[in-house]
């Protein structure tokens, strides 16, 4: 089976160290496999969309070196998928309207469990859909974190998958379009470990294979939180590459030719000396 693999940026911002880092370590694995290397819009929360941000990315990865095979899927134009998938979780009573208010869901930290809504149903507002989450543990091997288990129930409860607004969730567009991709890795940041079993449970539920996983280190900021778009991380500048692209390597602890060169020189020296088992595993510092 070819190897696949995806960089899956959300358009709420520009380009910055975190998702660099996220877009060259999928980029490595891929083409250290041999395998091809997909892009994926993550379009799909309009309110939380930034404005030419998604063409700024796309623009943006070429001038680092990273050359996706094929144009990009964009997921907000793949509700009619998402419909069919949701339907097919809804033929099955896997989901389940729910009218809950936040005030309703903060006795239990947020989570919503049993599979029930303690609200009454509401004619004059539409529901969220929920995933109706059995007392089950969901096991997997990560292939940089290790083994991972996590009780479904206890951690998730009854997931979102459809919101108020009508919007789809992540976790259910992120499912339905690395299978449809045909994703054999998912390499990405380790905020998104723990959203983990909900996309394996979720693919279970929909009878989707299940990818591999390989969930890199959090780049860090001074103060030890997220290199986040929505922190206002600082962009990396495409105008000016190899500082950034440099950095993104160092922090994944790839060595390189010291020869100069442009971006795509100095990453073919870097797959070259490039090894998928010594990636670091703990957040750090961004260098
Ligand atoms: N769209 C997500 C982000 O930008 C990444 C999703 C994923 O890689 O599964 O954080």
């Amino acid at each position: 089976m070819t190897y696949r693999g995806r960089f899956a940026p959300s358009p709420t911002g520009l380009l910055h160290f975190g998702s660099l880092v996220a877009a060259v370590g999928s980029w490595l694995c891929a083409r250290h496999a041999g395998g091809q290397w997909l892009l994926r819009v993550e379009d799909i929360d309009p309110p939380r969309e930034v404005a030419g941000s998604a063409q700024a990315i796309l623009a943006a990865l070429p001038a680092f070196g990273l050359v996706a095979d094929g144009p990009a899927l964009f997921q907000s134009q793949r509700r009619a998928t998402y419909d069919v998938a949701f339907e097919r979780l809804r033929a099955a009573d896997l989901v389940f309207p729910c009218w809950c208010s936040r005030a309703q869901l903060a006795a239990e930290d947020g989570i919503h469990r049993n599979g029930r809504c303690v609200a009454s149903p509401d004619p004059e507002r539409p529901p969220a859909w929920r995933m109706r989450v059995p007392d089950v543990v969901v096991a997997f091997d990560d292939a940089l974190q290790g083994p991972q288990r996590q009780n479904l129930r206890e951690v998730a409860g009854d997931f979102v998958i459809r919101r108020v607004e009508g919007y789809y969730a992540y976790q259910l567009a992120c499912v339905v379009d690395d299978a449809f991709q045909g994703i054999t890795e998912v390499v990405r940041g380790t905020d998104l470990l723990d959203s983990t079993p909900r996309q394996i449970w979720l693919q279970r539920c929909l009878g989707l294979p299940t990818p591999a996983y390989r969930h890199l280190p959090l780049a860090l900021d001074a103060e030890g939180r997220k290199l986040s778009k929505s922190a206002q991380a600082h962009p990396v500048d495409p105008a000016d590459p190899l500082p950034a692209l440099r950095r993104a390597l160092a922090f994944l602890d790839v060595q390189t030719s010291a020869a100069t060169g442009d971006a795509p020189a100095l990453l073919a020296s870097a797959l070259e000396r490039f090894d998928p088992a010594r990636l670091p595993r703990l957040a750090a510092r961004a260098v």
